[in-house]
Parts: structure tokens; sequence; C-alpha cells
């Protein structure tokens, strides 16, 4: 008899998008005349800009003439877009690094889940609280978090980020070996500064701890002294691992392309204490035993948002989608509601009114504004008495749902 790997059956089965599209449903069953406004998703709404389809047009064209067609490409993406991505997202910001450091990847969500695999086991491990569900379930699925009580891994440590702490987390008193850190942050759409990435920084190279920062919405930065990649910081390349995507900030979501930074310079030591391993020579294995690669024409895709038009056309996209969000904080902060996040991230997050809880708050919402949130406590045990909106809608949904909202509240 196969036995089955025991810690995937600890996974909590409410999967939070999936009771959120059930609740919808059994409104829809009651009520299907109204029309509904989501401003749930997580998802991108505007097309690929057309630098980017061009390139892919392009790229495609190659594929089908035997003398420029691609197989298999490097397992660790094409060398034109690695030097592109250090030569435009780094370069720029002071940030200097080797084209071998950067992995392409088919998006963040495959490597910030499993890059978990190049450390043992037993290590501990720190998140911020609420966070992105992918950091603590794919450690649960190898057994690290260990057992679940009230919505809490007996083997994480959790750091509360509310509207009581401004949501900067604090930072652990004792040591921790492996912290996430997200920022821009999904689901608070809040930002770190400087300095207070720095402070973690610090921790880090001071307890030997690992560092995996997800900067997914980096290019929802406005704020010219928010840092867009933790090697702003000193000392970062010793102690972190940097995930990027083209998804949010290109609309790559159905594209799929992403990339991770393993700096050389970053080591986790052995058990008996005697020697220091390479995690850049350990993934690079890794990738090369369990990946073929991002597709030709998706990296294509990628590099054309560093051309000129590229960058100007990706850019309008976000700025569009940063006006609903501006919209949505204007509005919702007139209507009296305490609204975070959405100044550097298509995020808001709303403290629900009286200390309503998240589900009670979306599903008064859902029946009474005929508007879809997502319940905060679904990202956290920290998430209670919070909802989350997303600024990725259409911008006449937008309004509409901001009009509905004022009647209602
Ligand atoms: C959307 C998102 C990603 C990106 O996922 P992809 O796999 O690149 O589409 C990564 N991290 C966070 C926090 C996200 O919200």
């Amino acid at each position: 008899m196969a036995l089955v790997n025991e810690h995937f059956l600890k996974l909590p089965n409410n999967y939070l998008f999936a009771d959120i599209a059930k609740k919808v449903n059994a409104f829809k069953v009651s009520h299907s005349n109204a029309d509904l406004i989501s401003l749930g998703i997580g998802d991108v709404t505007q097309p690929l800009c057309p630098a980017v389809t061009e390139a892919m047009h392009k790229a495609v064209d190659e594929m089908a003439d035997r003398d420029t067609f691609r197989g298999y490409g490097p397992e660790q993406g094409y060398p034109f877009l690695r030097e592109a991505i250090v030569k435009n997202d780094f370069l720029p910001r002071g940030i200097h690094l080797d084209p071998n450091e950067i992995f392409i990847n088919d998006g963040a969500k495959s490597d910030t889940g499993n890059i978990q695999e190049l450390v043992r086991w037993d290590n501990s491990i720190g998140v911020t609280d609420p966070i992105y569900p992918v950091y603590i379930d794919s450690n649960v699925m190898i057994g690290r978090a260990g057992t679940v009580n009230d919505g809490k891994w007996s083997n994480v440590i959790y750091m509360p980020c509310t509207a009581e702490n401004n949501f900067v987390p604090q930072i652990p008193d004792r040591r921790v070996d492996i912290i996430y850190l997200c920022y821009p942050n999904n689901p608070t759409g809040t930002v770190i500064s400087k300095e207070e990435l720095r402070k973690w920084v610090n921790y880090a190279l001071k307890n030997d701890t690992l560092i995996f920062y997800d900067a997914a919405y980096e290019a929802y930065i406005q704020d010219p002294d928010i840092p867009h990649s933790i090697y702003e910081i000193k000392g970062a390349r010793k102690v972190a691992i940097e995930f990027h995507s083209y998804s949010k900030t290109a609309g790559f979501t159905g594209l799929r392309c992403g990339y991770t930074v393993v700096p050389k310079d970053i080591t986790a030591g052995t058990i008996d204490g005697r020697e220091r391993i390479s995690l850049h020579q350990l993934w690079y294995r890794r990738q090369c035993t369990k990946f073929n690669g991002t597709s030709y024409v998706s990296q294509r895709a990628a590099e054309a948002t560093y051309t000129p038009e590229g960058k100007e056309q990706v850019k309008k996209t976000i700025q569009y989608y940063m006006t609903n969000a501006r919209i949505m904080h204007e509005t919702l902060t007139r209507y009296g509601l305490q609204v975070f996040g959405g100044e550097n991230a298509p995020y808001l997050w709303v403290k629900t009114p009286q200390g309503e809880s998240s589900w009670r708050f979306f599903e008064r919402m859902l029946y009474e504004a005929h508007v879809v949130c997502t319940p905060g406590v679904g990202f956290g045990p920290s998430g209670e008495g919070y909802v989350r909106l997303t600024a990725f809608g259409l911008r006449e949904d937008c309004e509409k749902a901001m009009e509905r909202l004022g009647k209602w509240i």
C-alpha cells in the first residue's frame, strides 16, 4: 500500500476563495436579478500591453520556422531576459547583481512555495500576520509547521500587523531560522520603509536568519522613499532571497513568468555546524532537476516590458489600477471607514465598523450592497475584523460599487 504524505491532511479543507464562491453562489440562487460587483478578485482585468503581444507574435513566428525554432531553453532562463532584469530592475537602484543570480520561473507562486525545500524540515519559520497563504501552506505540506490550533500553527511564529501597530511587524525577541516578508503587502496593501527593512536585514545578519522577500507588487510603489527590493539594504545579499513576478506588474497572470534572485553570497549551515553551503548552488541544482524552464514566448514577452514602449504601457495600466485605488480610498474614508493600504499597492484593507467579524461584514456587504469583498480573517488570525478590497476591477464597476457602499454604510 502506498502511504500518503500525512502532512497534506493537516491542511485546512476550506480554501478561502472556494468558501467565498460558495456564499456568492448561494446569494445568486435567491437573487437571480442582482447585479453583483466584485471587489474581491485578486486577478488583473486589463489586457496585456501591445509591446508584450507584439513580442509574443514575433516569438511565435520564430517557433514556426526551422531556422529560429527553440526547444528546451536554459533551466535558469534565457540570458536576454536575465540581463534585461539586472539592467532595468536593479542597476537603476544601485543594486549590482550577476545575471546568474536570477532564476526565471513560471510565476512567483511556484518559487515562494518551493524555496523551503532548500532548508531542513525542522527550521523555525516566522510570518507576518495576515499573510499570503502560500508561505505557510507550503511549509505545512513538508511537516515544518507543526499542528494547527485555533487557526495558528505550533511551529510558526506570527508577527501581527494591525492598525494598533500601524502594520509594522515587531521583530521577534528570539531567533527564527526563516522569515517571510511581502512588501508591498498582500493582503493589507501596506508598505515597509527603508528604515524598518534595515532592522530586518540586521536582525537576519545577527541571528543567521534567512529572509524570503516577496516583491510581487513592487511596481505599484508610488512613494519614491519606499524600497522596491530588499537588496537596497546593505548586507541583504548575505541573507535574502527575493521573488518577483510579471503577473501583477504587467498582467501576466494567465501568461506566466516571474523570477527569483538567489545571491551567490547567501549560505546556510550544515547540522554539524562545520560547513556553509551556497543556496545559489542548491537552488540551481534543484531547478535543473525539477524545472525545465519557462516558455520562450513568455520570456520574450517579459523582456518586452523593459523596452521604452513596454515600460510606458505597463506604467499606464498600473496607473489605471492605482486611480481605482485612490477613488476607493478617498470615498471609503469619506464614508467614515478606516482604510489602510491602497497608496502603494492595489489592495485596500478596511476595518469593519464596531468590531464586526470579517465574515459577518462580508455577508452584509454581499446581501445589502451587492458588493463582494474578501474577509480578512481568511489571511490569518490578525486579519479578523478587516476585509480586503482590490483595485483590479474596471473603473465603472469601481465607481458604481463606491456609490452603492455610500448608500449602504
Ligand atoms: C499574486 C501574487 C504573487 C504572484 O503569483 P504568480 O505565481 O507570479 O502569478 C506572488 N506573491 C503574492 C503575495 C501575490 O499576491
